[in-house]
């Protein structure tokens, strides 16, 4: 059996300069701000359990993390209620887009925390009396998972907050439903700012592997969360992260995942590595185009599909 390559040893300018042959894909135009993406940005980031952070060129370009903050508020909701968050939202794929008007059959619970019904509740669910006391929280929790003060762009959160119909209508949806116990306008406002948080790939490869290391942050030593929310995090990643291309993901890549419609994806494989790529051109499904052809590659080169190795 040969041994898997060592990731230090990988030339990660190589594949970006690879995958930058790829010119397919739409970049997204739900805000004025993504819509202005440099849809030429690509940076890759790997960070290993020991903390060491391997980066391609435009690695360290900014960009907002959008829907790649959903495993990390499933993570801090999970923390805040003491596990009741798993009560009160499904762990089911859904088949269908991200921002689906749908809740759970019965129950009217968001089907799970990766699609935007989800990440609303559980944006409300962390600890906070009021809308300003959950962004603190929120900004708090990302940052210790990232071993950085993160920052919010405030146009950002304002597009979203302003332009985000069919998240106003999801927190409606679940305030009718009895499911969502805060104000739905509150609601919206605390998820559009969780994704105008500004990353790059390096932090968000960062928070990747504080997921893959059971919760604990691989460059700074705290433990952010338990090992029970790390691995509930990253099983619903694994069934959940990639919305309705989740399947294909899991066959072609094998390495749990969230996208995110800036064209980021954060990836980890527990015990191995996180990971992050940023390419704003995106797919049908909302994954970025050059992230994906990244990440078959890394799985391939650096035998990471969590399912098996083909390597003989
Ligand atoms: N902020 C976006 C929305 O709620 C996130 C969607 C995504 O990144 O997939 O519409």
């Amino acid at each position: 059996m040969t041994r898997s390559p060592d990731p230090r040893d990988y030339d990660l300018d190589g594949l970006r300069v690879r995958v930058m042959a790829e010119h397919g894909g739409t970049v997204d135009d739900s805000i004025p701000q993504l819509a202005a993406a440099d849809p030429d940005l690509c940076g890759l980031a790997l960070v290993l359990t020991d903390g060491t952070l391997l980066a391609s060129a435009q690695a360290d370009v900014r960009f907002s993390v959008q829907s790649a903050v959903k495993p990390f508020l499933f993570a801090l909701a999970l923390l805040d209620t003491r596990g009741d968050a798993l009560d009160l939202i499904g762990i089911e794929p859904t088949g269908e887009a991200f921002d689906a008007i749908k809740l759970e059959t019965g129950t009217g619970r968001p089907p799970n925390p990766m699609v935007n019904a989800g990440a609303l509740l559980t944006a409300a669910l962390v600890d906070g009396d009021d809308v300003e006391a959950r962004n603190d929280r929120i900004l708090r929790g990302l940052s210790a998972f990232a071993a950085q003060d993160l920052e919010v762009d405030e146009g950002v959160a304002r597009s979203e907050h302003l332009l985000g119909d069919r998240n106003h209508a999801l927190a409606h949806l679940m305030r009718a439903e009895g499911t969502l116990g805060v104000g739905a306008d509150d609601a919206v406002a605390v998820y559009a700012r969780a994704c105008a948080v500004l990353v790059d790939a390096r932090a968000l490869a960062v928070m990747g592997a504080t997921l893959a290391c059971g919760g604990v942050n691989p460059v700074s030593g705290e433990r952010v969360v338990p090992a029970d929310v790390a691995r509930d995090v990253v099983s619903v990643m694994a069934t959940c992260g990639v919305y309705d291309g989740s399947g294909r993901w899991m066959r072609g890549v094998g390495i749990p995942a969230k996208s995110s419609v800036s064209g980021g994806i954060v990836l980890s494989t527990p015990g191995v590595l996180g990971g992050a790529v940023i390419s704003p051109p995106l797919d049908e499904q909302g994954t970025s185009v050059r992230g994906r052809l990244a990440c078959e590659a890394l799985s391939a080169e650096l035998d990471l599909h969590v399912f098996g190795s083909l390597a003989a």
